[in-house]
């Protein structure tokens, strides 16, 4: 599956130059999520990141940040037969929330996390596009850590290896299906 799925990134992931600031190559998903076979081989490789040598989940719950990392997650957490929970930007879950604040690679932004979103103790995948700074990713997992829930992996498409991402991460393991 994985070789299946670092195909389909190579050939179908375009890069934007100068989007959305000058000087910031974009990587666009769109031509990989528009193309059934490519969708789904990314599907899987990222499932098996959940599973154990016996094809057991070993996660209790699936994360996905806003907004790409929610196409990528809810997915994956059907295949594994677990829950899906959203991290949003500022403003759109209902419920009481954890916040925190933090710099992106571009401009700066807020994630929430529902407060009820885990049963103390759960084992969470969070999973996104992207790996740039790893600043969306280091308060994720500050968020599900705040809920009382732990991030066992961080997995993603790409890594942006010249920055550094997965430094701040601390010891939360990182897995990444390409590094561009
Ligand atoms: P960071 O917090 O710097 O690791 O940025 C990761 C978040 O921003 C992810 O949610 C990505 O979807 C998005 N992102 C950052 N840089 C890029 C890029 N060059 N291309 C596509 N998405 C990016």
């Amino acid at each position: 599956a994985r070789d299946r799925a670092v195909e389909a990134l190579t050939r179908l992931v375009r890069d934007i130059p100068d989007f959305p600031e000058p000087g910031i190559v974009f990587k666009d998903i769109a031509p990989l999520l528009a193309d059934g076979a490519g969708f789904a081989a990314v599907i899987s490789a990222l499932a098996d990141l959940g599973r154990d040598a016996d094809g057991r989940p070993v996660v209790d719950k699936v994360v996905g940040m806003e907004a790409r990392g929610f196409i990528l997650a809810a997915p994956v957490a059907v295949e594994l037969g677990v829950g899906f929970v959203p991290v949003r930007k500022a403003g759109k879950l209902p419920h009481e929330t954890h916040r925190v604040a933090y710099a992106l690679e571009y401009g700066e932004a807020v994630l929430e996390l529902h407060q009820d979103a885990f049963t103390p103790g759960e084992r969470v995948l969070v999973i996104d596009d992207v790996l740039a700074t790893g600043g969306t990713a280091r308060a994720t997992c500050e968020l599900i850590a705040r809920c009382g829930a732990r991030a066992v992996t961080f997995a993603v498409l790409m890594e942006l290896g010249f920055l550094s991402g997965r430094a701040v991460l601390g010891d939360v393991p990182v897995e990444v299906l390409a590094t561009v």
